[in-house]
């Protein structure tokens, strides 16, 4: 781990209280897809934010949703400002499985979006089965959607979405609980799945001891 004091080269809109920034990232600073770091706007208020950008780029982005007071103060910077980053931390993804879930709960989507972006489609990601099941309040808030689409033509993959505060074709409606994990799981992903939870620590939780519950191995879950 190292921390750094760098500069932010780009911000981009994902959504209404979601942005993207994009910071220089110094030659001594690697990471894996999964990993985190601690960033803050001054020298006390350090917050985990994951990566979200792929372990090979020159940069580093950070896909941060407005929250209390620290990430506020992030959302008043604007492009050459200062930001101060201790990292990388954290769990990398490294499946050791051929079916592969993420689980995510809002901005909970990002190590997962570092991962398929690092990864070669052919090399590293034709062999395994992805499944992948979000949740969100309302469709504006729904992440990395046209690259998300992109995906499911290069590489196997399956996704689901759920909204919790809007009934939408092409959505599920409500929170992922025990039914709705039964009817979208395999028999064949329960017993030899690797499953990776990330979202807000009581969805965590609760979806973590759902799949216990559906006879998941704790050994294959990981959760965030
Ligand atoms: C490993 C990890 C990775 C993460 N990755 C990301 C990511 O990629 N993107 C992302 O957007 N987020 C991510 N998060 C979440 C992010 O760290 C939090 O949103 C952030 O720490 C909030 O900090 P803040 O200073 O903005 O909010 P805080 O000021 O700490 O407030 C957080 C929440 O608590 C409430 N709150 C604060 N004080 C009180 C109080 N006294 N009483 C009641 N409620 C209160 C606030 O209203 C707010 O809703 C990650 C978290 C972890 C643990």
């Amino acid at each position: 781990m190292i921390e750094f004091s760098s500069e932010i080269l780009d911000i981009l809109d994902e959504a209404k209280f979601v942005k993207t920034y994009t910071v220089k990232k110094p030659d001594n600073f690697n990471f894996k897809a999964g990993q985190h770091c601690l960033i803050a706007t001054d020298a006390t208020s350090f917050r985990p934010i994951t990566i979200s950008s792929s372990d090979n780029d020159n940069k580093i982005d950070f896909t941060i949703k407005k929250n209390g007071n620290t990430t506020s103060s992030i959302f008043e910077l604007n492009k050459g400002h200062p930001i101060k980053i201790r990292g990388p931390m954290g769990r990398a993804i490294n499946p050791e499985s051929k079916q592969v879930i993420f689980i995510s709960g809002g901005t909970g989507i990002t190590p997962f979006i570092s991962y398929f972006r690092s990864k070669d489609k052919v090399l590293d990601l034709s062999k395994l089965e992805f499944k992948l099941i979000t949740s969100y309040q309302n469709k504006n808030d729904y992440l990395y959607k046209t690259e998300l689409k992109e995906l499911t033509s290069q590489i196997n993959l399956k996704i689901i979405n759920f909204l919790s505060k809007e009934e939408l074709d092409g959505f599920e409606f409500g929170r992922i609980n025990m039914d709705k994990l039964k009817n979208n799981l395999t028999k064949s992903e329960i017993n030899s799945g690797e499953f990776y939870i990330c979202g807000p620590p009581a969805m965590v939780k609760d979806i973590k001891n759902n799949l216990l519950e559906l006879g998941v191995n704790e050994d294959t879950i990981k959760g965030y």
